[in-house]
């Protein structure tokens, strides 16, 4: 018999195998260009030809045994987490070595890392609300439970105040995500000093270190020039982690790395704690032959510039329509207040116009719609007048 603590994922994925099947019957009846599909965070532009170009010189040029092999350390190579430490040294003025990189299987397997290596089973993380729904099962992947702060709707910004309220003995961490899923918002320096203040307070108060997990697959996703400030000089028990799943378009790869700095509390055990955590989850290591590519495309990033247009595009055009939302600075997602009370009649009737979106619900933010604007820019020009019969249908 299948382990029941696995029925309520098995049944909640019904829900989202029912929309990807929505989305395809719907294409087949009036065509894929007929069909605005928002509803997944998937890159759309491809990944830089540097990529491709690095993955036949690594082959062309180095051991086959060496790239193919396990590493000698869970942690990845040496030289790639040294290409890493020295490019968030330069971009961010930090001090970082090797020996602060923990090469990982993309952001979702560095956060299970994380909370394995910060978190006790039957201890608290705290989450704000919207946030990417995987955080509770990760969460759950170790006996912990996470708990969402209530959204500040007017901003977007995490609400302190709230999560002051709410931090008590058994809370070991706060997971934020900037620049965010759902909303697109970046977290300010000056809400980051703030928050670092609270959770030193905090962890004074009750005698136990407080963690920031700072889960930044989007942090190169940043438009009009703003400011994603780094997480490990405001607060030291700061445990980054990292992807390139958007940054390179490279999602199905698996690649990204975690950050402990070297004046996190205990952090000799840490380090070490978050290398065998690579193991036992059965990570292993990261794999080799794209850690490689990672490093020798460090300075690349993706074509930010068509995202960048689309949000433009959909943005002006849904507020045009008569829609709320928060103008975005980064990531690649609009969190749209539902024009109805109910999110998830919202998103049913968006479907009636081939639109497909995701409720806020699955946010921990209902009254809320996502759209996730990584489609073709045809897709956004064309949805637009849909969106508009759509509001008009309400009326
Ligand atoms: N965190 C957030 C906020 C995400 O949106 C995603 C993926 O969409 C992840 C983590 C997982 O990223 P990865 O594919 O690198 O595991």
């Amino acid at each position: 018999m299948t382990a029941k603590s696995m029925m309520p994922y098995v049944e909640g994925n019904s829900a989202i195998r029912a929309m990807f099947e929505e989305g395809n019957r719907l294409a087949e009846i009036y065509g894929k260009e007929n069909v605005y599909d928002f509803s997944l965070g998937n890159p759309s532009v491809p990944a830089p030809e540097e990529v491709n170009q690095a993955i036949k010189d690594i082959v062309e040029e180095e051991d086959t045994l060496l790239i193919h092999g396990y590493n000698n350390s869970n942690s990845g190579y040496a030289d790639v987490r040294q290409t890493v430490a020295e490019h968030l040294n330069k971009l961010h003025g930090t001090s970082f070595t090797a020996e602060n990189i923990v090469m990982t299987v993309g952001a979702a397997s560095g956060l299970n890392v994380a909370i394995k290596t910060l978190v006790d089973p039957g201890e608290e993380i705290l989450a704000f609300a919207p946030y990417f729904v995987e955080y509770g099962n990760y969460a759950k992947n170790h006996g912990a439970s996470l708990r969402a702060v209530p959204a500040d709707t007017d901003t977007f910004q995490p609400n302190l105040e709230l999560m002051e309220e709410m931090i008590c003995e058994q809370t070991r961490a706060v997971i934020i995500n900037s620049p965010n899923n759902p909303t697109g918002v970046v977290y300010s320096a000056e809400t980051l000093r703030k928050l670092a203040q609270i959770l030193t307070q905090k962890s004074e108060e009750f005698g136990r270190e407080i963690y920031i997990i700072s889960d930044e697959p989007y942090r190169e996703l940043a438009y009009d020039g703003v400011e994603v400030p780094y997480v490990t000089k405001f607060y030291n028990n700061t445990v980054v982690g990292y992807s390139w799943s958007k940054s390179l378009s490279l999602p199905g790869e698996r690649i990204g790395y975690l950050v402990l700095p070297s004046e996190m509390t205990d952090f000799e055990n840490a380090i070490q704690a978050a290398n065998i955590a690579n193991r036992v989850l059965g990570y292993v290591n990261a794999p080799t032959l794209i850690q490689r590519v990672a490093a020798r495309c460090i300075d690349c990033t993706t074509d930010i510039d068509s995202y960048d247009r689309n949000r433009k595009t959909l943005y002006e055009g849904l507020v045009d329509a008569g829609y709320e939302c928060i103008y975005p600075e980064g990531a690649f997602y609009l969190f749209v207040k539902s024009p109805i009370d109910d999110d998830v009649e919202f998103c049913a009737k968006a479907k009636e116009f081939n639109i497909l979106i995701v409720p806020g619900k699955s946010f921990a933010c209902p009254g809320y719609v996502r759209i996730a604007y990584c489609v073709a820019y045809d897709t956004i020009v064309n949805s637009l007048p849909k969106f508009k019969e759509l509001m008009d249908s309400l009326k």
